[in-house]
């Protein structure tokens, strides 16, 4: 016997996943330079050559001590030079105890749904969504409950969420710039939504903490401003992850700012640390530990993710696709041109375009199209994507 969720997490794997492998099968077929692999985002730009160099150095420099233990929740040096960074970026006094390092966002999703879930306790996410979300949340024993897309700008229905917070909402997630829609809340939304969580609050008598999931804090274009959410609601814990703006998915790097202002900050950051400890996630990888930290006040060369989406806008909107315009991160999340998504992506799948159908991210009616590729490839692909839209004539 088994457990028959973790069974089926295992056998299904994500759409994504589904796709991303179907694209190198049919790239042995027909020859990777025919197959619009748009599925994954998995960073096309190489990771700043002082990523490189400093590992190098600290692999020569310690030989043995760059391979050891760390303290569970990461290195004191590798948190204080992160707390550092997010000091003089966004003019705050975080210090090393309020961080907890660990296997990427994903990890520090898990430690902190698990860290915070009492029986009977739900997180509120807003689609679309990173379907992820859904089986981190489950996993920790809480219940998803998911916000119906706005789909004219993808900011937040505030009259769903309204009606959707009850007395058993732990917390809400945010991830903005967003996966899949790459729209970045705006001042106003943040705003808003940190006066519904303080009067919900004080309502309900317990804090409904702001989980703010920001793999693409970086990664934003046309000037558009990234708020610091912390700085707007006091409850607020952040993920983050290296996977993106130093393009480092494989090193799994990211933390958990627990800042010292959230209510009960002391147990919060306990109960992470513990859920880290749960689920085996102590011991961030130390090498980069110690790489990320000396380079986190820098990114990879992402000016490409803003040509990629400027080139992508303009070809499809001439084309005929609805396209709501992304801020950042680097995907895109345009109406599906018949409204059963999965239907539009198997046809997509017929001119070797691998796009990803959006009732997996809460979203049907739509299809995510990751651009992190080189624009070459967005080049050559217009034509199918002009062929699939004429299909539809
Ligand atoms: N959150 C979002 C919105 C993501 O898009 C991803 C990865 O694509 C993650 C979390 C997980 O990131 P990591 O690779 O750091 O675990």
């Amino acid at each position: 016997m088994v457990s028959e969720r973790m069974k089926g997490l295992g056998n299904a794997r994500s759409v994504i996943r589904e796709l991303f492998e179907y694209g190198k099968l049919r790239a042995a077929q027909v020859g990777a330079e025919n197959v619009f692999d748009f599925s994954i985002g998995n960073p096309s730009v190489p990771a700043p050559a002082a990523v490189n160099e400093q590992a190098i150095r600290l692999l020569r420099e310690q030989p043995e001590q760059i391979h050891c233990y760390t303290s569970a929740q990461g290195d004191a040096g590798a948190r204080q030079r992160f707390a550092d960074s997010l000091n003089r970026r966004f003019g705050a006094s975080y210090t090393a105890n309020e961080l907890y390092l660990t296997v990427g966002a994903a990890a520090s999703l898990c430690c902190v749904f698990n860290g915070l879930t009492c029986p009977g306790d739900e997180f509120i996410v807003f689609a679309p969504y990173f379907p992820e979300y859904k089986v981190f949340i489950e996993g920790a024993g809480a219940k998803m409950v998911m916000i119906p897309p706005e789909i004219e700008s993808f900011q937040i229905d505030f009259d769903a969420f309204e009606r959707a917070v009850t007395p058993h909402t732990k917390g809400v997630v945010v991830n903005s710039p967003n996966n899949p829609s790459g729209v970045v809340y705006s001042r106003q939304t943040l705003e808003r939504l940190a006066e519904v969580l303080t009067r919900k609050s004080r309502e309900y008598g317990h804090p409904i903490y702001l989980v703010s999931d920001e793999p693409y804090r970086e990664i934003v274009y046309g000037g558009v401003k990234v708020e610091w959410i912390p700085h707007l609601y006091r409850d607020t814990i952040v993920c983050y992850s290296f996977s993106k703006s130093l393009s480092l998915p494989g090193e799994r790097l990211g933390y958990v700012l627990v800042p010292a202002g959230v209510t009960g900050s002391g147990d919060v950051y306990a109960a992470v640390a513990g859920a880290g400890r749960s689920l085996g996630y102590v011991n961030a990888p130390s090498l980069f530990q110690q790489v990320t930290s000396l380079c986190c006040d820098m990114t990879a060369d992402i000016g490409v993710y803003e040509e990629n989406a400027k080139l992508l806008v303009r070809a499809l909107r001439e084309m005929g696709y609805h396209v709501v315009e992304p801020n950042g991160a680097f995907y895109l999340f345009p109406r599906s041109l018949e409204p059963d998504d999965g239907a539009f992506s198997q046809r997509a799948k017929e001119h070797d375009l691998l796009i990803v159908p959006g009732s997996g991210f809460g979203a049907p009616g739509h299809v995510r199209i990751s651009y992190c590729v080189p624009t070459e490839r967005i080049r050559r692909a217009l034509p199918r994507f002009q062929a699939l839209a004429d299909s539809y004539r």
